[in-house]
């Protein structure tokens, strides 16, 4: 499994859940001076479990002041998931084991460094 040990396993999840609570706080922080009553009320009660339908709340809302920060919570999401299901640490694109390195830098990255540069070159020429 990608030649992670479990210690290793548990200290990226560790890693993973306390950047994804700091996030939450400060997106919840960023949501409330920045929309309206209604959605105060909501995320003042929003827990843990919820998270998922706060992240579809602020897709609906497409906040693109939000964005850099909802998209580093979906990408921690998904290296959660990935943990689970015992696939964290390959690239998404090419299957291949991404560099420790760059997972210590980015425990959330979905591709190794070759596909995700690949894939910036990619959006830059679609102008995304
Ligand atoms: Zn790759």
């Amino acid at each position: 499994m990608a030649g992670l040990s479990p210690e290793r396993l548990a200290e990226v999840k560790d890693r993973l859940l306390s950047r994804k609570r700091n996030l939450w706080l400060e997106v919840k922080d960023q949501l409330k001076s920045s929309i309206g009553d209604g959605y105060q009320e909501m995320l003042a009660t929003a827990r843990d479990e919820e998270d998922q339908a706060t992240v579809s709340l602020m897709a609906e809302t497409s906040l693109t002041l939000l964005g850099p920060k909802r998209q580093e919570l979906e990408a921690i999401e998904e290296a959660l998931q990935r943990l689970e299901t015992g696939t964290y640490g390959l690239c998404e694109v090419c299957s291949q084991p991404i560099q420790p390195k760059r997972l210590e830098i980015m425990p959330e990255a979905p591709f190794c460094r070759d596909c995700a540069s690949q894939r910036e070159k990619l959006a830059k020429a679609t102008g995304r």
